[in-house]
C-alpha cells in the first residue's frame, strides 16, 4: 500500500529501520531474557535524531508530529515491542509538557528530551486507580513556593530508568476529577524514590516500575497549566499517544507476519513447503489484511492529529484498539503457522505473542475504549460527517 510519506518521513523511517535491525534485532532475545533495559540502544537512537521527531522545531525537535512518530514507532516495534515502547512511552510522558507547559518548562524539559539526553514517563495509574483513574489518592498540597507530593503511582513505563516524570495528583481532593493537577517532577527529588519493579510476561526489555512520593517537595513551577487542569491534561495526552500504542501493535504484527510467511516457505510436510497448503495461505492473507487495514486507520488518525484539528478523542481510541486486537490475533496466528517450534523460545514469534498482550491493556484497556467510542458515536448530531 503506498501512504505517500514526504521525504522527510522516508528518511525518518530508513533511520528508525537501521537502528532497529543492527541494534535491536542482533540483541532482542536476549533483553527479553535477561530483563534488561535497552540503554546502549537509547544512546544510538538518540545520535540518530529519533527523540527529535516529534519535539517541536524551536525545543531543538524536527517538528514532525504524530505521524512521523508513529512511523519510526512502528519500525522499531517490528524488530521489538518492548524496546519500541520505551521509546514511545517517552513520547507519552513528554505530551503534558508538548501540550500543557509553558515555555520556560518547555525550554528547560523539551530541549533535553529532544537531545535523548533525559528519558521521560507518565505517571498517571495507582493501585486503586486503573480504568477509573479518577479514583486516584496521590495529593499535592501547596505549601508555601512548593507543592507537598505523596502517594504512589504503580505499572510506569520507564519507572526508575526516566529523570523526567509528569505525574497526576490531587491538589483539592475535595473536588475529584476538578481537584486534579499535573507535574513535572524530576529524578533525584527528596521524597521520590522507586518500589516494585515488575516482572512481565512481555515486554520484558521495558522497565515497569512504582514511584513512590514521601514528602516530597516539587516547586509551584513544576505544574502543568493550571490547578484544576490534570484530567483534561490526562485525556489530552492519552488521546494524543494512542495511535503510537497502535503503530507499536502495527510493527509488531509486521515482524510476526514477515516471519510467518520465511517459516512457512521453509517448512516441508507431506512433500512440500506448508506455504503450498491453502489453509496456511488463507491464515496469511487474513493477517495481511488486517495488518493493513490497522496500519490505515493509524496513519490516518496520526495525519489526522497533525492536521491540527481540536478533538480526536474516538479516532485515537479506534486506532489503539483496532490496531491492538489485531496484533493480538496476527500474533497467535503466526505461532500457529509455526505449529510446534512457534511455542519454544528458538523462535521470535513466541516472543511477539507475549508482547502483543499488554498492547490491548495499557492506555486504556481495549474494553473502555470501546466504551469510549461508543459515547462518542451518540454524542454526535449527524452520523455521517
Ligand atoms: C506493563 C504496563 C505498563 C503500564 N504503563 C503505564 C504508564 O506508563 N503510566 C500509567 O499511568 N499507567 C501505566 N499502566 C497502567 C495501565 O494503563 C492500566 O493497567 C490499565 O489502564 C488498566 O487498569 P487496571 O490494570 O487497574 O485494570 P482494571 O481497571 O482493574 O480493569 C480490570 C478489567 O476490568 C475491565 N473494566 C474496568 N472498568 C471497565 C469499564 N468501565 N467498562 C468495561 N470494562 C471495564 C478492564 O477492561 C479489565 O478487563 C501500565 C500497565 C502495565 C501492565
Amino acid at each position: 500500500m503506498e501512504y505517500f510519506l514526504t521525504e522527510q518521513q522516508k528518511l525518518i523511517k530508513d533511520i528508525a529501520r537501521r537502528v532497529a535491525e543492527e541494534r535491536i534485532l542482533p540483541v532482542r532475545a536476549e533483553l527479553d531474557e535477561k530483563e534488561e533495559f535497552p540503554w546502549a540502544i537509547i544512546k544510538d537512537m538518540a545520535a540518530a535524531d529519533l527523540f527529535r521527531i516529534f519535539i517541536p522545531e524551536q525545543y531543538d525537535g524536527l517538528g514532525e508530529g504524530c505521524f512521523a512518530l508513529c512511523v519510526a514507532i512502528e519500525e522499531l516495534s517490528r524488530a521489538c515491542c518492548g524496546v519500541a515502547l520505551t521509546y514511545a512511552a517517552n513520547a507519552l510522558g513528554a505530551m503534558p509538557i508538548l501540550l500543557y507547559g509553558n515555555d520556560g518548562q518547555k525550554q528547560k524539559y523539551l530541549t533535553a528530551i529532544a537531545a535523548g539526553a533525559r528519558l521521560t514517563a507518565f505517571g498517571l495509574t495507582e493501585s486503586g486507580a486503573g480504568s477509573d483513574a479518577g479514583a486516584i489518592k496521590t495529593t499535592a498540597a501547596p505549601d508555601g513556593d512548593d507543592y507537598v507530593i505523596n502517594g504512589t503511582k504503580q505499572f510506569i513505563t520507564n519507572g526508575g530508568e526516566a529523570e523526567i516524570y509528569t505525574v497526576i495528583a490531587l491538589t483539592n481532593p475535595l473536588k475529584g476529577t476538578r481537584g486534579a493537577s499535573a507535574f513535572v517532577i524530576e529524578k533525584g527529588t527528596p521524597g521520590f524514590t522507586f518500589g516494585k519493579k515488575e516482572k512481565k510476561m512481555g515486554i520484558r526489555s521495558s522497565a515497569t516500575s512504582e514511584l513512590v512520593f514521601h514528602n516530597c517537595r516539587v516547586p509551584k513551577e513544576n505544574l502543568l497549566g493550571r490547578e484544576g487542569l490534570g484530567f483534561i491534561v490526562t485525556l489530552k495526552t492519552l488521546d494524543s499517544s494512542r495511535p503510537g500504542v497502535g503503530a507499536l501493535a502495527v510493527g509488531l504484527a509486521q515482524g510476526a507476519l514477515e516471519e510467518a510467511v520465511t517459516y512457512s516457505r521453509q517448512r516441508e510436510q507431506f512433500g512440500h513447503p506448508i506455504s503450498a497448503i491453502q489453509a496456511v495461505q488463507h491464515l496469511l492473507a487474513d493477517m495481511a489484511m488486517q495488518l493493513e487495514a490497522a496500519r490505515a486507520l493509524v496513519y490516518a488518525t496520526a495525519r489526522t492529529i497533525d492536521s491540527g484539528v481540536k478533538s480526536y478523542t474516538e479516532e485515537g481510541a479506534m486506532a489503539k484498539v483496532f490496531a491492538t486486537d489485531m496484533a493480538m490475533k496476527v500474533t497467535t496466528d503466526a505461532v500457529q503457522i509455526f505449529g510446534g517450534p512457534g511455542y519454544m523460545r528458538d523462535y521470535p514469534v513466541e516472543k511477539m505473542m507475549r508482547d502483543a498482550k499488554i498492547n490491548q491493556i495499557y492506555e486504556g484497556t481495549n474494553q473502555v475504549l470501546r466504551n469510549v467510542i461508543g459515547l462518542e458515536l451518540l454524542k454526535r448530531k449527524a452520523l455521517r460527517e
